[in-house]
């Protein structure tokens, strides 16, 4: 065992832990352990003190109170898609939510409750039985309280804004050890806080929200030849300004890799992709669905008038938006980084299309623009630390990190691309979206980092809890 390996309490100590909870420690000595500290972003190294896997509310409060007997930090961890930023984690008592399963949907009131250890594709799945869906965002193993508690970005964003406006009660146990229930009427401070201040305040141990009538979308992709993209993302800026609010969509430079599980017509090359979806009529009386696609149609017939090589966009069950982006399935090593920008002037793509277009090699997989704009721009009444996004779109630049020399080509070369796009960057950026470290004055305008530190100091005043993007 080498000295990471090892943690700082001798083994009876997490012993006694592990006799206080119905669920499960596990500690270096143990078989199992490789798999217990291991992120979603296989490139991230994690060598906390210990993982505890808790089965309940009181197996958190249990775990906070003996990481605050060792003076141990506490890290919550749904799937650890946003590990980067996190670090090795040493020191740290990691609490791994996945054994806080649990969905119940209330099909009468229209809202979901599910454990913070649940992932969107088995939410999606649930909802979609009911002919319900929630605001899920581009990748269905992305868990839904790391996405809730960042605000989250689903394809229908411009339309019903981030899907933290749409909570209404959030279970959590604080720093200090309370098991509580936050809304709008109770824990005020702690409900605006972890609706996109992210979880720096209390574990999340259960989020109920609000759901959707909605059975269907008119969804897909369009596919171009990198070698259009300044035409292409020139097209596509000048739709997504005045673009139906219906339309949630993104543009991707993109280097699919040559990997054998992908079709032959994806694999290894280089494209253009637009994706997203727009909402639809839900069908109510006789209508066809022709006629329910009919203002769909229209919406994206500037970008169809365009020409792609391949062009999937139609009518698609709820259930299958999961699939429109192409995001991974499952884990992968991967480096990356995004921003917020104002603007996408002529200048910006044409920087963009230096760095990533079709007569560059970049070691990125997809330099990405999520279009903002609609309700996502508007503050929600009633909504969070994080109730809008900043900006008319979204940059992130990411690639695939295996080893340690791959994750720093990729991170300079994304870095680039940030570095390039700064002129035009709205100065607040998305934390879901952010994944290097940064300063909490680059993520909150000043009067809501003054109520979240405020809340920190209320919730979590021994500064145990530690998430990706610390307000302090
Ligand atoms: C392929 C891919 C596609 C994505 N697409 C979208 C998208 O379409 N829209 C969008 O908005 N975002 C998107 N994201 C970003 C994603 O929402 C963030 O990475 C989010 O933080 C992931 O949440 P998680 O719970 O899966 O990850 P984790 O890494 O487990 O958690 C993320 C953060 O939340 C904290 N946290 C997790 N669970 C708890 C808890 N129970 N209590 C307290 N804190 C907790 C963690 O400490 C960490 O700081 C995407 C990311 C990837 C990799």
């Amino acid at each position: 065992m080498t000295i990471a390996e090892s943690t700082s309490l001798p083994a009876e100590v997490y012993a006694q832990l592990a006799g206080r909870i119905a669920g499960v420690v596990t500690t270096p000595a143990d078989a199992g352990w490789d798999a217990a500290r291991q992120a979603w972003n296989l490139s991230a190294d994690q060598h906390p003190d210990a993982v505890v896997a808790p089965r309940n509310a009181d197996d958190v409060r249990q775990a906070i109170l003996f990481a605050a007997e060792h003076e141990l930090r506490v890290v919550a961890q749904g799937t650890g898609h946003m590990a980067a930023p996190l670090g090795d984690l040493a020191g740290s008592l990691l609490i791994r939510t996945t054994a806080l399963a649990g969905i119940d949907v209330d099909t009468e009131a229209l809202t979901v409750r599910v454990g913070s250890g649940v992932i969107w594709a088995d939410v999606t799945a649930a909802l979609a039985e009911h002919g319900l869906m929630g605001l899920a965002g581009s990748a269905p193993d992305v868990g839904v309280a790391g996405y809730l508690l960042g605000g989250g970005l689903s394809w229908f964003a411009r339309s019903l804004g981030l899907a933290a406006s749409h909570v209404t009660e959030i279970e959590a146990v604080t720093g200090d050890g309370r098991i509580l229930r936050a809304t709008a009427e109770t824990e005020g401070e702690l409900f605006y806080a972890l609706r996109g201040g992210g979880g720096n305040y209390a574990v999340v141990t259960a989020i109920t929200m609000r759901v959707f009538a909605v059975r269907d979308a008119y969804a897909g992709m369009l596919l171009f030849p990198l070698e259009r993209a300044a035409e292409v993302l020139t097209a596509w800026e000048q739709w997504s300004r005045d673009a139906d609010e219906s339309a949630t969509t993104s543009l991707r430079l993109l280097r699919v890799p040559p990997m054998p599980e992908l079709p032959e017509f994806l694999r290894g090359q280089r494209f253009v992709a637009i994706d997203g979806a727009i909402a639809v009529d839900q069908p109510a009386g006789s209508e066809s669905d022709a006629e329910r696609s009919a203002a769909a149609e229209a919406t994206l017939s500037p970008l169809r008038d365009l020409g792609p090589i391949i062009d999937t966009f139609g009518l698609m069950p709820v259930g299958r938006l999961g699939e429109v982006h192409m995001d991974p399935p499952g884990p992968v090593p991967g480096a990356g980084d995004g921003a917020n920008l104002a603007e996408l002037p002529r200048e910006a793509i044409e920087l963009l299309v230096q760095l990533a277009g079709p007569d560059v090699e970049s070691p990125l997989l997809a330099v990405e623009i999520r279009q903002l704009g609609g309700a996502v721009s508007v503050p929600a009444p009633g909504g969070g630390a994080v109730d809008s996004l900043h900006g008319r779109f979204l940059i992130y630049a990411v690639g695939i990190a295996p080893t340690p020399e791959a994750a720093a080509m990729v991170e300079s070369a994304a870095s680039a691309v940030l570095d390039a796009t700064r002129p035009w960057q709205s100065g607040i950026d998305y934390i879901n979206f952010r994944e290097s470290s940064a300063a909490p004055e680059q993520l909150y305008p000043a009067a809501t980092l003054a109520r979240l530190r405020a809340a920190k100091a209320q919730y979590d005043p021994a500064d145990r809890i530690r998430s990706a993007h610390p307000i302090q």
